[in-house]
Formats: C-alpha cells, sequence, structure tokens
C-alpha cells in the first residue's frame, strides 16, 4: 500500500467524521504539501474496491467516506448532515427473507436534524 493509502485509510478509520475527499485532501496536505486531490481520489477509489473503506452517497451531495465497522446512518434530508448510529444487526432477519446470501447492508434512515428543525419552527412564527 502506497504511503498515502495507508494516511487515507489511518484517517477515515480513525474518523467519526464522514469526510469527503475534499476534507481529506486539506488535512492530509498540512502534513503532505506535495498531495494533488487527484491522489486523494485515486487512493479513495482504490481503498474502496478493496473493502477497507466505506463510500456513503446521498443524493445532492458529495460521497463521504466512512470506516467499515458496522454502523448505521441518519441523514438530515434538508441540510446533509450525516450521523452514524449503531442499532441491532438486521442481517439475521433479512437473511430469513431472502434465498440470496446477504454479504452487507446499507441502512440509511431520513430525517430533519435538530437544527433544521428549529430553523423551520422558527420560519413558522
Ligand atoms: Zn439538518
Ligand atoms: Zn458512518
Amino acid at each position: 500500500m502506497s504511503k498515502y493509502a495507508e494516511q487515507i485509510l489511518n484517517l477515515i478509520q480513525s474518523s467519526r467524521e464522514h469526510l469527503t475527499a475534499e476534507q481529506i485532501y486539506f488535512r492530509l496536505k498540512q502534513s503532505c504539501p506535495k498531495l494533488v486531490l487527484a491522489t486523494v481520489y485515486n487512493n479513495l477509489n482504490q481503498l474502496h474496491r478493496q473493502n477497507r473503506i466505506r463510500k456513503i452517497s446521498v443524493e445532492g451531495r458529495p460521497e463521504r467516506y466512512d470506516r467499515t465497522d458496522r454502523h448505521d446512518h441518519l441523514v438530515c434530508v434538508r441540510c446533509g448532515r450525516l450521523s452514524g448510529l449503531r442499532l441491532p444487526d438486521l442481517t439475521a432477519q433479512l437473511q430469513a427473507q431472502l434465498s440470496e446470501e446477504i454479504l452487507s447492508y446499507d441502512l440509511k434512515i431520513n430525517c430533519i436534524c435538530p437544527d433544521c428543525m428549529t430553523k423551520e419552527t422558527e420560519n413558522q412564527l
């Protein structure tokens, strides 16, 4: 694994922030001034193909990258805020209804986050 791939992987696996490629780039740029954004994208794609990181897509937002340990996500439909949460593992329940073997599943729960909810309530006053 390249030096950059290792640093990117470490950053993602230790982060709870669901970073975008640009955020990862700006963080690593501090210690690697020669780094270019294309390198970050190439390494992210490679790490994703190797199943070492997860990619989280929300329509209309940049892709975010995530650690692989099992957890679920809450997504704010207004501002796109993404937060992790750990719900019971549903694999067995889902598996009971399928003939194909489940490799993994992604659960994204759409909601309106407290900040956006406050704004909407204020706008209605
Ligand atoms: Zn929000
Ligand atoms: Zn996550």
